[in-house]
C-alpha cells in the first residue's frame, strides 16, 4: 500500500465536467484533465485490502489495489501490465463502466469509494501517449481458423485474445463500422469513436482480419463459415428491442432508440451530413429511465431539442444505500449523469396509456399516468391522467434478447428459458466448435461484462481446438445455461 493513512487524509475526488453550456455545443467527452497530483493521492487512498472486494466485485476480476499502489509510487508502466492482464480494452471500460468495484469497495461502508474507474482511465490514456501500448504479434500460428461473429466488445475481446495465441481470426460484422454498441449506440461525448479505431488498428497488426458489411445470414451463409473455420464465436449482441404497444404505436415521430442513435453517431463520424431523425425545435419524450435514455437525452439536448421529459415506470431511487441493497452490493441509488445534468426532466413512476395523434398521422402528444405497484404488476392511479406534449417519441426500453433470424435458428443452436443462446461452462452453445460471447448469450448487459466474456469464450474455444490452454477465463457468473 502507497500511503496507509491515505483515506484519512484525503476525500474522494473526480474529474470535474466541463461548463454546460459549452460542452452542449460539440459533441467531445465531457470531462475536464484530471489533474496529476491528484490522481496520486486518490490512488493512494486505496487501503489494499486483505480481502479486495473490489476486485470480485469487478466482473473481469481486475487487479484494482496492485494498479493503485502502482500509480501512487508513479510506476505507471507497470500499472498498464496489471491492468491489461485481466482487460483488453480498459479505455472502454475507463470511460463507459457504471463501476460495480466502486459500489464494492471497502471504503464505501462508512466513506467514499476509491475513485477507481478514475485511475483506470488515466493509467490507460497515459499508456496510449506514451506510445506503450503495442501490438503483441503471436511468435507461433497454430493453423487453426476461427470467426468471430459481431464486433461489439465481446467479439472484439474474444478476437484479441485467440489472435494473440496464434489462431487466424476473422471478424464478421454487418455494420458499415466496427465496435457494435460502442460505436452506434454510445454517443461521442460519452466515449470518442478515436478509441475504438486505434484498437482495430492494434488489432490488425497483430492479424486479426475485419470484414465489415458482411452480414450473416444475408451475404455471408453460416454453412460456408462452419465448413471453412475450426471454431465459430457468436457475438452477436441482443439488438431485440422491447416496444410498447400501446393505442397511437403507429404513429409518425415514434422511434425505437437504436433507430435515433446510430444515425446521429453517423454525423459525428462525418459519414452522413444529417440524420432522419433529428430532435431539433421538438418537444422529446423519452420512454425509459437507463443508460440508453440518457444517451438519447443528451443527443436530443445537442440537436436542439425544445424541451426533453424522461420516463420511468419505477419510483425514483433514494440519494443513499436502502436497508435492503448492503455493501458490497451495486447500489441503487439516484445518479445523475453528465446528460441530466445538462437539462430535460425526468419524472418517475408514470406509465404511457396512449399516443395522440395529428390530422396527418404525426404523434403530438400522449397520455401519461402515475402509477404503484400491487401484486408484482404497475397499475395507473386514477384521476392521475394527463397529457405532455410530443412530437418526438423515443422509446428506450431494452432488450428482449438476440434477434431469432432464421440463420440462427437453422444453426440449430437451443436457447435459454430467457431467450439467449444457451451455453456450457466453457461457453459452447449446443452445437459443436459454436461459441457465444457476450450479451447474446447473457441479455442485455454491460461492456465489462461483454469483455469478460469475450475472454472467457476465448479460453473455451483454445481449449476445445489445442486441448489445452493458458488464456485466462474471468469467473463470470450464471454463464452456464446448458446441461
Ligand atoms: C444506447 C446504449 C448505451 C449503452 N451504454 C452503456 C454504458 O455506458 N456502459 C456499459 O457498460 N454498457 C452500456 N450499454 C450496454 C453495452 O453496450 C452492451 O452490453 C455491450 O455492447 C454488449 O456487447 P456485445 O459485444 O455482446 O454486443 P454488441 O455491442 O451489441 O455487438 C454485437 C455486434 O454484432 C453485430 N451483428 C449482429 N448480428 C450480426 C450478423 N448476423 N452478422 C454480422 N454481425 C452481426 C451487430 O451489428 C453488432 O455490431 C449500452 C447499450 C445501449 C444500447
Ligand atoms: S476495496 Fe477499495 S480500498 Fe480495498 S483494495 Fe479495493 S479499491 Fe482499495
Amino acid at each position: 500500500m502507497g500511503e496507509p493513512t491515505g483515506f484519512l487524509k484525503w476525500d474522494r475526488q473526480t474529474p470535474k465536467r466541463r461548463r454546460i453550456p459549452v460542452r452542449v455545443q460539440d459533441w467531445k467527452e465531457v470531462y475536464e484533465p484530471f489533474a496529476i497530483d491528484e490522481l496520486t493521492r486518490q490512488a493512494g487512498r486505496c487501503m489494499d485490502c486483505g480481502i479486495p472486494f473490489c476486485n470480485n466485485g469487478c466482473p473481469l476480476g481486475n487487479l484494482i489495489p496492485d494498479w493503485n499502489d502502482l500509480v501512487y509510487r508513479g510506476n505507471w508502466q507497470d500499472a498498464v501490465e496489471r491492468l491489461h492482464a485481466t482487460n483488453n480494452f480498459p479505455e472502454f471500460t475507463g470511460r463507459l463502466c457504471p463501476a460495480p468495484c466502486e459500489s464494492a469497495c471497502v471504503l464505501g461502508i462508512n466513506s467514499d469509494a476509491v475513485t477507481i474507474k478514475q485511475v483506470e482511465v488515466e493509467i490507460i490514456d497515459r499508456a496510449w501517449r506514451e506510445g506503450w501500448v503495442t501490438p503483441q504479434v503471436p511468435s507461433q500460428k497454430t493453423g487453426k481458423r476461427v470467426v468471430v461473429i459481431g464486433s461489439g466488445p465481446a467479439g472484439l475481446a474474444a478476437a484479441q485474445q485467440l489472435t494473440r495465441v496464434g489462431h487466424d481470426v476473422l471478424v464478421l460484422e454487418r455494420a458499415d463500422r466496427i465496435g457494435g454498441l460502442l460505436r452506434y449506440g454510445i454517443p461521442e461525448f460519452k466515449m470518442e469513436k478515436s478509441n475504438i479505431e486505434r484498437r482495430v488498428k492494434q488489432m490488425t497488426v497483430e492479424g486479426t482480419i475485419f470484414r465489415t458489411n458482411a452480414t450473416v445470414g444475408e451475404n455471408v451463409d453460416i454453412d460456408v463459415l462452419l465448413a471453412s473455420h475450426d471454431a465459430v464465436v457468436l457475438a452477436c449482441g441482443a439488438t431485440n428491442w422491447r416496444d410498447l404497444n400501446v393505442q397511437g404505436r403507429e404513429l409518425n415521430g415514434i422511434h425505437q432508440a437504436m433507430e435515433y442513435l446510430p444515425p446521429a453517431n453517423k454525423v459525428q463520424q462525418g459519414d452522413i451530413a444529417e440524420t432522419n431523425i433529428s430532435a431539433a425545435g421538438k418537444h422529446v419524450v423519452i420512454i425509459g429511465g437507463g443508460d440508453t435514455g440518457a444517451d438519447c437525452l443528451g443527443t436530443a439536448i445537442r440537436q436542439g431539442a425544445a424541451s426533453i421529459t424522461q420516463l420511468e415506470i419505477l419510483p425514483q431511487p433514494p440519494v443513499a444505500r436502502a436497508e435492503n441493497n448492503p455493501w458490497p452490493q451495486w447500489s441503487f441509488v439516484f445518479r445523475t449523469s453528465s446528460a441530466h445534468e445538462e437539462g430535460g426532466e425526468r419524472l418517475y413512476a408514470v406509465s404511457t396509456e396512449k399516443f395522440v395523434g395529428d390530422e396527418s398521422g404525426n404523434v403530438c402528444g400522449m397520455i401519461i399516468s402515475d402509477v404503484k405497484s400491487e401484486n408484482g404488476t404497475f397499475v395507473s392511479i386514477d384521476g392521475t391522467q394527463r397529457e405532455l406534449q410530443a412530437d418526438l417519441v423515443l422509446l428506450a426500453l431494452g432488450f428482449v434478447g438476440p434477434e431469432k433470424s432464421s440463420w440462427l435458428e437453422n444453426l440449430g443452436v437451443k436457447f435459454d428459458e430467457r431467450g439467449n443462446v444457451a451455453r456450457n461452462d466453457e461457453y459452447m452453445s449446443s452445437v459443436r466448435g459454436v461459441f457465444v460471447a457476450g450479451d447474446m448469450g447473457r441479455g442485455q448487459s454491460l461492456i465489462v461484462w461483454a469483455i469478460a466474456e469475450g475472454r472467457a469464450a476465448a479460453s473455451g474455444v483454445d481449449k476445445y481446438l489445442m486441448g489445452e490452454t493458458d488464456l485466462p477465463a474471468p469467473v463470470v457468473s450464471s454463464a452456464k445455461s446448458l446441461n
